[in-house]
């Protein structure tokens, strides 16, 4: 994809990962059914469209907490798994009422890093994914947070919705947060906000820098992940858009090529193979190379 205009090239996308976070579906741990509804047609209105879209959403264990009367999310690992598994039933409940209004049907599809750093389950996770999309049902995934200790840190299903940018294929990958998108430098509150970069070619150590110095108003993952997962869906080949998810149809917007939010251009794909083995399954052991061998790798892929 590499138009003259990248974001006109958008319009031609068929798969697509929409991401939405915590801080975009509930509010003091209740969910923002508005909210909810609002995504929902926007999808559907992408899916009559021709466009495939699957969902990787965040709020279980903020929607779980307030269910058992928490006034804070979980206080320890084990307190926020047991209210993902809490949380996760309402969540998705209240997406399958939604997408049943429009006769749509929708499959909860529970992931973890771990279990997909094995190619056969990887691949089996691929597949479902692929068929659950031919089928006209709309996935909507999340961290398997009952087995995923490390993975439950926030920010997690950013990285997470790059590696189904990998699964599937997909051409884009809507990251949707609570802010417009990247500043070149930190918003202050009180103060004028910073100016919106548009477009970011290349992730540059510069501009790791500029998401370093983001804090919660870059929204739970924090504007870094964002730019990790950035990274990871371009070496699939994929364009990411960060924006902000309570901006008026921006998903559609979005892909029919609209200047919203930050774009990130892809780059050069990898195989999805080789994707895998650098993204998603976990390097062991040391690689010993003779200046032959480096030349091989190196130089010829
Ligand atoms: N899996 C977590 C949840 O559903 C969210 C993790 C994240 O926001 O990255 O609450």
């Amino acid at each position: 994809m590499t138009a003259r205009n990248p974001r006109s090239a958008l319009k031609r996308t068929r798969w697509i990962v929409v991401k939405v976070g915590t801080s975009t579906l509930t509010r003091d741990g209740e969910l923002r059914a508005a909210k909810v509804t609002d995504l929902v047609r926007q999808i559907s209105t992408l899916a009559d469209r021709g466009r495939r879209v699957v969902v990787v959403s965040s709020g279980a264990v903020a929607v779980g907490s307030h269910q058992l009367g928490w006034s804070h999310q979980g206080r320890s690992i084990r307190q926020k798994q047991a209210a993902a598994a809490v949380g996760q039933i309402g969540l998705l409940e209240l997406y399958r009422r939604r997408f049943a209004r429009r006769d749509r049907q929708i499959a909860q599809v529970l992931l973890t890093r771990v279990g997909l750093e094995d190619r056969e389950r990887f691949l089996n996770a691929r597949h479902t994914l692929l068929e659950l999309l031919r089928l006209g049902v709309t996935p909507i995934v999340n961290e398997n947070d009952t087995v995923a200790t490390d993975e439950i840190r926030f920010g997690d299903n950013d990285n997470l919705s790059a590696t189904i940018v990998n699964l599937i294929g997909a051409e884009l990958l809507v990251l949707l947060t609570d802010v417009d998108g990247f500043y070149e430098e930190k918003p202050k509150s009180g103060q004028a906000r910073p100016k919106l970069v548009s477009q970011i070619d290349r992730i540059t150590p510069a501009v790791r820098r500029a998401a370093l110095g983001s804090d919660s108003a870059y929204g739970r993952g924090g504007m870094a992940t964002k730019l990790e997962a950035a990274e990871t869906a371009a070496r699939s080949g994929a364009s990411t858009v960060i924006c902000n998810g309570a901006t008026r149809d921006v998903l559609i917007r979005v892909a029919d090529g609209e200047d919203l939010g930050t774009l990130m251009l892809p780059r050069k794909r990898l195989s999805s193979r080789k994707h895998w083995l650098a993204f998603t399954a976990r390097s062991r052991g040391q690689l010993v190379l003779d200046a032959g061998a480096i030349s091989a790798v190196v130089e010829r892929g």
